[in-house]
């Protein structure tokens, strides 16, 4: 075999019927947004993970500047995040005045590094944006350590780890808020959406008001009249329908089944590459359980002599659907505008160099993956 008949997507959702039926009842009911669907999904999320509140949003973007809003991030405070992620962990950052500031990777877990995040403290440090990579948890409790000490707010980008677990906890417990997304590449998916996962009343509070334009019924209410509100600060509408939490509730029932498809397929894929020249496969912590959102792999252009480039074109070829996570964001013309340099963060810099995600989601085979392994050896070879 040289090509696959299919394309074989590195990631994708999978919907089945009673999904389906969930999103025609929801459309059949009187509530086609922020009705009793949107309640029932935040419970959902909030008693999977274990936290006390759950706020959901239009996408998981939304929720990180919801969740940088809550956490009183302003002008010229300063944020520390990954290179390695999707552009939306420091974007957020961005919509509400902040500096970003990049930590360099982990070598090991290609999660941003703790003594890395130390070094990158000053001042106006406010936050800290750790991201699970691939669904592997962050060193959390080293971070939450280091928060405590120099007194910053931990938002932990978990838009790849729902149902991942770090120290037998799982994630969404670990930081002061947590993002979750529901892009479809993502554990589960609403299409698009989001959530604010957090124990903190007081960060409730102000994620449910930023979600919806910073309205509140105040106590003047009683006075005035009951049609009355106040706007109390400059909120947004990024809202997630009741259609889309109905696919949610859905699809979270399914959740548990789908990691564990994917790490019996990740361990599939571990046991036919560990032996390879010139590929790296991704290293498991111990001490953590990886949702694996994401397989990637390195490759050693030197052992293969072939290019990252190469081996990727000759993938896309053969109808698979490889991919790279991710540029490192401060590359993107964007952040090189605001003045950062390559060269910032070496070993985030070497890891895109190498990095190549392979195809990975619950309704692939183990077929499936013998046929990119097959493929791939057949490249580097
Ligand atoms: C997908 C993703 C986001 C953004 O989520 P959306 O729901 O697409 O807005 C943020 N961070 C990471 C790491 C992601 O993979």
């Amino acid at each position: 075999m040289n090509k696959r008949e299919k394309f074989l997507a590195y990631g994708q959702q999978s919907i089945d019927d009673d999904d389906i039926a969930a999103v025609v009842e929801a459309l059949k009911s009187p509530f086609l947004t922020t009705g009793p669907k949107i309640a029932e999904f935040e419970e959902t999320i909030a008693t999977y993970v274990g936290a006390k509140y759950a706020v959901a949003f239009s996408n998981g973007t939304a929720a990180l500047h919801a969740a940088c809003f809550a956490a009183g991030i302003g002008d010229g405070d300063e944020v520390i995040t990954s290179p390695i992620t999707f552009a939306a962990s420091a974007n957020c950052v961005r919509y509400v005045g902040g500096d970003v500031v990049f930590a360099d990777i982990n070598t090991e877990t290609y999660n941003i590094d703790v003594l890395e995040i130390e070094q990158k403290i000053t001042p106006r440090t406010k936050a800290i944006i750790p991201v699970d990579f691939t669904g592997q948890p962050a060193d959390m409790d080293s971070i939450m350590e280091l928060a405590k000490r120099y007194n910053l707010v931990v938002i932990e980008d978990g838009a790849h780890s729902l149902g991942a677990e770090y120290k037998g906890r799982k994630v969404g417990t670990l930081a002061h808020m947590t993002m979750f997304s529901f892009h479809p590449v993502k554990p589960v998916t609403t299409a698009e959406g989001g959530v604010i996962v957090t124990d903190d009343w007081h960060y409730f509070e102000q994620l449910k008001l930023f979600r919806s334009h910073g309205i509140e019924q105040t106590a003047y209410a009683e006075e005035q009249g009951a049609w009355y509100y106040e706007m109390t600060s400059l909120g947004f509408n990024y809202r997630m329908t009741d259609i889309q939490a109905a696919l949610g509730i859905s699809q979270m029932k399914k959740l548990d089944y789908y990691i564990e498809k994917r790490r019996k397929l990740a361990k599939l894929y571990n046991e036919l590459l560990r032996n390879v020249d010139g590929i790296t496969i991704p290293y498991q912590l111990e001490n953590t359980n990886s949702g694996w959102h994401l397989y990637s792999i390195q490759l050693d252009e030197q052992n293969i002599r072939k290019t990252r480039k190469q081996v990727f074109e000759a993938m896309r070829e053969s109808n698979i659907g490889v991919h790279v996570h991710y540029l490192p964001i401060y590359w993107h013309p964007y952040y090189q505008g605001l003045g950062y340099k390559k060269g910032l963060c070496p070993l985030a810099e070497t890891w895109y160099k190498g990095a190549l995600t392979l195809p990975l989601h619950p309704s692939m085979t183990e077929q499936d993956i013998n046929d990119v392994v097959s493929l791939l050896l057949h490249q580097i070879n």
